[in-house]
This record gives structure tokens, sequence and C-alpha cells, in this order.
């Protein structure tokens, strides 16, 4: 049951994602990985490869980085984020602890840029991620913050701000204010079922707070740059709280029942919406422990 859960954080591929990525990182050849640059808007970018969105603001005061995927990819990101700009990366933003989105810590973190987190975002990477082992000091934020800070370079105006635990209890989402993005991490992510990480912190009434949160971040016109998948606007955000608020009632009731897990599990609970998201193997034991746990 811990290893299902423990899986059932990120998107696609299956076997790279988050707690599973130290094992994952040893298995996996990532020579065949390409990086695509993709422009948001005005000077924000996102770089695709596998793993997290890699966020980017650029800009003579040099370059706003946001997540890093695998380290065996550190290389092939800092070619991709050089091709868009000649200056250094010196900030780099982990929208939380998964090892898509922070596998590249040690690599960037070595080139003497700032890691900037929220503080539940350190102490898990300082003890070590699901057992795993603990980040060494120069892979961890070195600026963390409680609830939300701002950094004012290259004409932006950029708020870091703490979401309620939904996919983990560090998740943040960045908003740049002149382009009108916001990298949302993974608490909202256009590839399969929400994410809820409930062996790191996540939780499904967080999940719906989190999206709300997001949604009323945004404005109609603003670009949303999810964890993983394709830019949208914040439409998508509330089909997604939409469809978190009747998973919660779908477990809810499966919880109240005094079904166990194996019998949910077999009652197929999101046999209808499969087909629209894929695969629920995962999300069924997160949401049945969230759930469970949250009455
Ligand atoms: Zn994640």
């Amino acid at each position: 049951m811990q290893t299902q859960s423990k899986l059932a954080l990120c998107s696609l591929p299956l076997a790279l994602c988050a707690t599973g990525s130290v094992l994952a990182q040893g298995q996996q050849d990532f020579s065949a990985v390409q990086i695509k640059t993709h422009q948001v808007a005005g000077n924000v970018y996102y770089l695709e490869g596998q793993g997290g969105n890699v966020g980017l603001l650029i800009g003579d005061d040099g370059v706003l980085m946001i997540d890093d995927q695998f380290a065996p990819l550190s290389e092939k990101l800092q070619a991709a984020i050089k091709a868009l700009s000649n200056k250094p990366v010196r900030f780099l933003v982990n929208t939380h602890v998964h090892g898509d989105h922070t596998g590249g810590n040690e690599n960037f973190g070595k080139l003497g840029l700032d890691i900037i987190a929220h503080d539940n975002v350190r102490v898990r990477l300082a003890k070590g991620v699901n057992g795993g082992a603990p980040s060494p000091a120069v892979a961890l934020p070195v600026v963390t913050y409680g609830d939300k800070m701002t950094l004012h370079l290259n004409g932006e105006t950029v708020t870091i701000a703490k979401l309620p635990p939904s996919h983990t209890d560090g998740d943040s989402y960045i908003h740049f204010a002149k382009a009108d993005v916001i990298h949302t991490g993974d608490s909202f992510r256009t590839i399969g079922y929400p994410g809820v990480d409930f062996n790191n912190g996540g939780s499904v009434k967080g999940m719906i707070a989190a999206l709300q949160a997001l949604y009323d971040a945004a404005g109609p016109n603003t670009k949303i740059l999810p964890g993983h998948g394709v830019v949208v606007t914040r439409a998508e955000i509330a089909a997604q709280r939409d469809l978190t608020v009747e998973l919660q009632k779908r477990f809810t009731d499966l919880v109240k029942r005094g079904l166990t897990l194996e019998q949910v599990v077999a009652a197929k609970p999101t046999a209808d919406l499969d087909e629209k998201y894929g695969s629920s193997e995962r999300l069924v034991p997160a949401f049945y422990n969230a759930v469970k746990a949250e009455q």
C-alpha cells in the first residue's frame, strides 16, 4: 500500500515519478531526452524534457529558473538556457520536493546560484524523501519562506506563494505579474488525475483549496504553466477543481461505507473517468488514504 501511495504523485512516465526517481534514475537512460523550449509570454519560457516543466524568466539581471527535472538532464537544461540567455542562472525555485522537479539541485547548486523553496521542501530534502538519501547541503534551498515572497528582477515582479497542502505539504506557485503567467507546480497538471502525495503531506481537501487559490490568483487571460503538461487558462483549473470535488465525494462515500482499500480498488470508482484521465492505479490508494485521514 505504501508503495502504491508513494507512486501517486506525478504524471508520465510512471517509472520516473517523484519518489521512485532515485531508483529510476539509476535505471533510466536519459540520453535520448531532448529539451524543447517554449515561449509562454514576454520573457517567460519553459523547457520540456523529462519531468516537471522548467519555468524560466530571462533578462539582464540574470535567469530565474523554476524546477530542474532529473540530475542526468542538468547539462542539457543548461545548454537550452544558454541558447536563450548569456546571463547566468541566478535563482532556482523548487515548486515542491519531488525528484522530477529537484533532481538537478545538486548540479545547479554547485554553480553557486541560490535555491529558493517553501520551508517544508528544505526539511524534507534534508531528511531524505520517502526513505531516500538526505540531499547534500549544496542541493538544499538556501532561501526558504513560509507564506509568500517577492523577487524583483528583469523588470518583473515575481511572487512565490505557498499553496494549501495539496500535492505535498510544500507546494508553491510562482506568479509573473507583467507577463501574466503562473507556474503552478504539481498542484495543477494537465496530464492525468490530480496528484495527491499523501505520504508527503498531500491532501484532497487541500487540493480543492489549492486549485481554488490558483484560480483566484489568475485572471481570465493569465497563462497557466502547469507542473506537467501544456499551457492553458484558468478555465482548466476550474475543471480540475470540479473533478477533484467529484472524486472527493465518491471516495468519501466509499470510506463512510467502511470499505477497505482492496474493496475500493475492486469497486473501480473512477471507471467512467479513466478513459479521459488515464490510469487510476495511483489515484485510488492516494485518494482513499487522504480522504480517510480527512474524515
Ligand atoms: Zn510532483
